[in-house]
């Protein structure tokens, strides 16, 4: 691995990211930060870069410094409160880029990158703080947007905050001299960073993905290249069952036609025995989705198992899982601690995934109705509650809106509403139908607290009091929070 310095190494400059790799965002790539608002991460590209010495003031949301300059406020990465800098700023069109150039007065909680791509690759955005300062941030942050409510409780944190990802994804691609490289992709671009190891990946998951790079040239598996559409393996994703042990590889292909693939199989599992299940999965799109619709076991089942609070939860390559099992435990613990369940309650587990909330929660509850959009996970969900023995748990395809519309409609009843929406929050149509349907409590569990105070200010407005709210530091390293929220009727 390469040795990278700390503080002033923040050397990356806009050209050589435009040379080395097609700049558009990368949806697909969860973990990985995407570029901020006004203030890119990328350094300087106008032609007018100026240099001052500033003192930064606070910390955005996001994770980076915030500086006056010249009566406005500007975000800088990597740059820590109390400190003063020199920061390269530059115009561009209406907005300002800005680069920490060199930290003349660095902060007690500054703390040195563990990671040798930490500047490059964007996927994490707090190494360079302590852990305790990412907990306070992160409780700050919590504590800012839910003023409106009640004093939220302290975040419940890991005790060792790396190697917890139990969902991967590598992408390979052919330097100029073809030889074969992967890794995660540099931030806001689609460059490749060479790396064997993400440290806050499962370990074994890393191996695994070097294993096959290094197979790859025998195979004649030429990685795909996105500008020209010829090679054939994309990426390859890895889901481990944390507590199961078992390990899920996808090899994200361009082609159906894998020849070879009796004999790839059987080298990667002489290798990995530990492997449980290897899919071909075929993306011949040009797209920044890394899985395709197309979907081939080459060994085992095709799926995997895991424990989550005592349940066991089959997970297909398209379902959501958390990403954070350990975390994820003490998340849904709390949730269902919210809900105050008797036994007797009909619970709506909306947003459910492959069950999990629900299926944890049916066990204190009369009945649970679960909805979820994707359907893979929603046969995983089925599955799921059959594999448990659960009897008293139906899930549905469909908006999750919309389904509580129709609840409303058919003046269907709800003692306890359960959601946990994507980033960008609920809806007002499940929105309005949750103060329809009048559940005598909402737990609102949420990868994003901003879209979660927005909904939360509704149901306020709507008769409903926010008793509790918990975050819990799911995603260590980088500038995400979870919280969970209590909301009873008024
Ligand atoms: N509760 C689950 C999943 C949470 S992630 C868990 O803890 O594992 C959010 C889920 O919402 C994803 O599974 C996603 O597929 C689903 N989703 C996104 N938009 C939706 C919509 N409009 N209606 C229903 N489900 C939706």
């Amino acid at each position: 691995m390469s040795k990278r310095k700390n503080n002033a190494s923040f050397k990356k400059s806009n050209k050589e990211q435009k040379q080395h790799g097609k700049k558009k965002n990368h949806a697909a790539q969860k973990h990985q930060a995407k570029p901020q608002g006004n203030q890119g991460n990328s350094p300087n590209q106008g032609k007018k870069a100026v240099t001052a010495e500033l003192t930064c003031n606070g910390f955005s949301n996001d994770g980076k410094g915030l500086v006056d300059w010249e009566g406005k406020q500007l975000k800088v990465p990597y740059l820590l409160p109390g400190e003063t800098a020199e920061i390269a700023i530059t115009k561009k069109g209406k907005y300002y880029n800005t680069k920490l150039k060199r930290v003349l007065k660095p902060s007690k909680d500054r703390a040195k990158p563990p990671c040798p791509y930490y500047y490059d690759c964007g996927g994490c955005q707090l190494q360079h703080m302590n852990s305790s300062a990412q907990d306070q941030l992160k409780q700050n942050t919590v504590d800012h947007l839910m003023k409106p409510f009640v004093k939220p409780e302290p975040i419940m944190t890991m005790d060792h905050p790396w190697d917890y990802r139990n969902k991967n994804h590598m992408t390979f691609g052919l330097t100029r001299n073809r030889q074969i490289i992967g890794g995660l992709y540099a931030q806001n671009t689609h460059r490749i960073i060479d790396m064997d190891r993400c440290i806050i990946h499962d370990p074994k998951a890393d191996q695994i993905v070097h294993t096959i790079k290094g197979m790859m040239k025998s195979f004649k598996m030429i990685p795909y290249n996105e500008d020209s559409g010829q090679g054939f393996l994309r990426h390859v994703l890895i889901k481990v069952g944390k507590a199961s042990g078992e390990i899920m590889v996808v090899l994200v292909a361009a082609s159906p036609i894998f020849k070879g693939k009796n004999n790839f199989v059987k080298a990667l599992t002489k290798e990995h025995p530990e492997i449980s299940t290897i899919l071909l999965n075929i993306n011949d799109k040009d797209t920044s989705m890394v899985l395709g619709d197309q979907e081939k076991v080459l060994y085992g089942k095709g799926t995997i198992t895991d424990t989550l609070c005592g349940m066991k939860f089959e997970i297909s390559p398209k379902s959501f899982y958390q990403i954070n099992p350990a975390q994820t435990e003490k998340l849904y613990g709390r949730a269902v601690e919210m809900a105050e369940l008797t036994g007797k309650e009909t619970v709506i587990d909306a947003y459910c995934g492959i069950g999990t909330i629900g299926l944890i929660a049916s066990q204190k509850a009369g009945k649970v109705i679960g909805v979820e959009l994707n359907k893979d996970a929603v046969r995983d969900a089925i599955r799921n509650s059959k594999r448990n023995g659960v009897n008293n748990a139906r899930f549905y395809q469909g908006d999750a809106g919309e389904f509580m519309v129709q609840m409303a409609n058919h003046g269907d009843k709800a003692d306890v509403v359960i959601l946990d929406p994507p980033r960008n929050g609920s809806d007002e149509a499940f929105l309005s139908s949750v103060v329809k349907l009048k559940p005598k409590r909402v737990v609102y569990v949420s990868c994003n607290p901003e879209t979660q105070a927005r909904d939360m200010k509704y149901l306020v407005k709507n008769g409903y009091t926010v008793e509790e709210i918990q975050p819990v530091d799911m995603f260590p390293q980088t500038h995400h929070v979870e919280s969970v929220a209590k909301l009873v009727r008024k």
